[in-house]
Formats: C-alpha cells, structure tokens, sequence
C-alpha cells in the first residue's frame, strides 16, 4: 500500500516568527486589565486555544475571568498584535519549503490556533492566500489545541487520512494535538520549546526551524 503523506502546519513559530510578538500582545492585554502574568508564563501558553489560555490564566492569578473579560481580553490582543505584526517575518525556508512541497505535488495546509484577525497578517508576511490555501483558523472549529479539530480539519480539506499527516508545529500543543489524533508530529525549536518537551509531547523528530526540515524532508517522508 501507498502512504501518500500530507504536512499539516501551525502557524505561530513553525512558519512565521511571530511568538514574541504575540506574547507581548498578551502583555499588553493583561496589562490593560490589570493581570499580573510574568512574560515566561505567557509564552508557555501561546499555540494554544484562547479558552484554555483563559483557564490557565485563572488557575494561576486565582482571578475571575468572566466572558466580558475573555472578550475584551481577546480584542486588546487582536489590537495589540495588529500593531507588533508590522514585524513579523517568515521563518528561515518556510517559503522555500512551502514551495517545495508544492512543486512536488505534496498536498499541505495550515491549521492554526490563532483566529483570522491575527493570522491574516501573519498570511501575507508568508505569501500564502487563504482562497488558494487550506487555512484552518479558530473560527472555523469548536476546540483548538491541544485538542485535534484543527488538524483533523486540515487533513479533511486536504481530502486526507489523518494517520497520512506529518503535524509540524513549535508548541507541546501541536505535539499533543497530533497524538491525540494519530498524526506524525515533528516539531521545530523556532517557537522557543526545547526539544526534550517536544518530544515528551510526542514529537518523532524535531528541527531548529523550517530551513533544516526542507534539508531533512525526507527522514518524514516527504520525498521529492
Ligand atoms: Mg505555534
């Protein structure tokens, strides 16, 4: 039997360098709301849903988030990361590699935990067109990481099996995420994760950045 592989990528970390700017948005946003939440913590929460975010949020301040709160939260993010954007680049050989796969007649889509407000500048830093792309956005699904909606949609998209996924993503989310729906996680060090906690999360490789999974695209099974 033929395994015809699909790559199924965040967004975030994995082909825009943008995890930074969307922690500092985060910051912002608390800040705004007077939440106090050092930087570190919020980082470890990026690449997740918004409403886990929120959850962990209130674990660890002991606040009450009401849904007013979750809104007004989410909206001083949107704005804040509308601004920080500005500098958000694609990760080394993210386009390459999308081009590669492409040109190799690879099917891959995005599927990302962020909703289209923030991914759609992050979608023009990259060159991709959500009409001529599969993009999977938070809108479009009840539950995001880790919970496998997301990728189970991309895969759909596609038109393919999900255990014919290779899952490429920065976060512990992604990795569980793609457990849980026995996709093949590979996971890339270009989010700030270190590879010890990808792999934990069920990483089966993992790769700086994009550039050295183009190199090493045949190890997951992309071949050319
Ligand atoms: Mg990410």
């Amino acid at each position: 039997m033929r395994i015809d592989t699909v790559f199924l990528f965040d967004l975030d970390g994995t082909l825009v360098d943008s995890v930074y700017q969307h922690v500092l948005a985060w910051k912002e946003a608390l800040d705004e709301e007077g939440i106090p939440l050092s930087v570190w913590r919020i980082h470890r929460k990026i690449g997740m849903s918004g409403g886990l975010f929120t959850n962990q949020l209130l674990r660890e301040t002991g606040l009450a988030i009401d849904p007013e709160r979750i809104d007004r939260l989410r909206r001083l993010h949107a704005e804040a990361y509308g601004r920080l954007s500005k500098g958000v680049v694609p990760l080394p050989g993210a386009k390459e590699l999308l081009t590669t796969l492409t040109e190799n007649r690879i099917p891959w889509a995005i599927a990302t935990s962020g909703r289209m407000e923030t991914a759609a500048h992050n979608l023009v830093a990259l060159g991709v067109d959500p009409a001529q792309v599969p993009v999977v956005t938070r809108d479009l699904v009840k539950y995001a990481k880790p919970d496998p909606d997301l990728f189970l949609a991309a895969a759909a998209r596609l038109d393919a099996p999900i255990e014919h996924a290779v899952i490429v993503g920065d976060s512990i989310w992604d990795m569980l995420a793609a457990r849980r729906c026995r996709g093949l996680g590979v996971g890339l060090l270009s989010g700030g994760y270190g590879t010890e906690e990808l792999e934990r999360s069920g990483a089966v490789r993992v790769y700086d950045d994009p550039a050295m999974l183009l190199e090493h695209l045949d190890e997951v099974g992309g071949r050319r």
